[in-house]
């Protein structure tokens, strides 16, 4: 698999450029992006982090991993913003689930890499249908680098790349937690419901037990 760039030499010569990290919930993107930022302030680099002002669910302005890292973002309503916020004397910026930006994110990720700065964009690939998700197909085609990272199927433990969704609810976006999506692997996201989930065997021990 092919990750971030690990020496020096694998760096682009010039500075800016864009990274993507993307895969199903509970892939461990969030995680990934706080590894990836927390290096670069290690390094002394001056790092902005962003995030949609829409996605409250853990913190109003906290980016938080389900393995309850975090690091402070600013929240902002649109992509414009970021270019605003995003100083001249900026090195590197985060921007976690970028799914829920609309399109234009395409073109402030591409006007930040073309001044110098190292871009590092989280979201999820696919929505809950397994289609194409927002701006995170463009993002892919003109990164430098992309990282494609998977979560556990709670079927069957194989590798999910899928958010399969558990909630009555047909709208792509539905902010929800393991109460709503479960990560599966492709077969058991197609067998829908049929396919059991430790969540459905959970709830049927507590049953069982009462
Ligand atoms: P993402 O941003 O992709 O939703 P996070 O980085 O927030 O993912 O969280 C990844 C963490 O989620 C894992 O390290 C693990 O502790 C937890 N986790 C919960 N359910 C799963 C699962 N089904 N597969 C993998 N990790 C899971
Ligand atoms: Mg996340």
């Amino acid at each position: 698999m092919f990750t971030e760039p690990r020496r020096l030499s694998d760096f682009p010569r010039h500075r800016g450029w864009l990274e993507v990290i993307c895969g199903s919930m509970f892939s461990g993107k969030t995680e990934e992006l706080i590894r990836r930022l927390t290096r670069a302030r290690i390094a002394r680099q001056r790092v902005e982090i962003f995030k949609p002002a829409l996605d409250t669910r853990y913190h109003a302005q906290d980016v938080v991993s389900h393995n309850q890292t975090s690091i402070r973002s600013t929240p902002v309503q649109t992509p414009a913003e970021i270019l605003l916020l995003a100083g001249g004397s900026t090195d590197v910026v985060g921007i976690d689930e970028a799914q829920f930006f609309d399109e234009s994110l395409v073109e402030v990720c591409k006007q930040l890499a073309d001044s110098g700065i190292r871009v590092i964009v989280a979201g999820l690939d696919m929505d809950y249908r397994g289609r194409p998700f927002g701006p995170i197909p463009a993002l892919l085609a003109t990164a430098e680098f992309v990282t494609k990272v998977h979560a556990v199927c709670v079927c069957c433990g194989e590798l999910a790349a899928y958010s399969y969704r558990i909630a009555a609810s047909e709208k792509q976006v539905l902010l929800g937690e393991t109460d709503s999506y479960e990560a599966r692997c492709r077969p058991c996201f197609l067998a829908g419901p049929a396919a059991k989930s430790w969540h459905d065997e959970q709830v049927a021990t507590n049953r069982a037990q009462q």
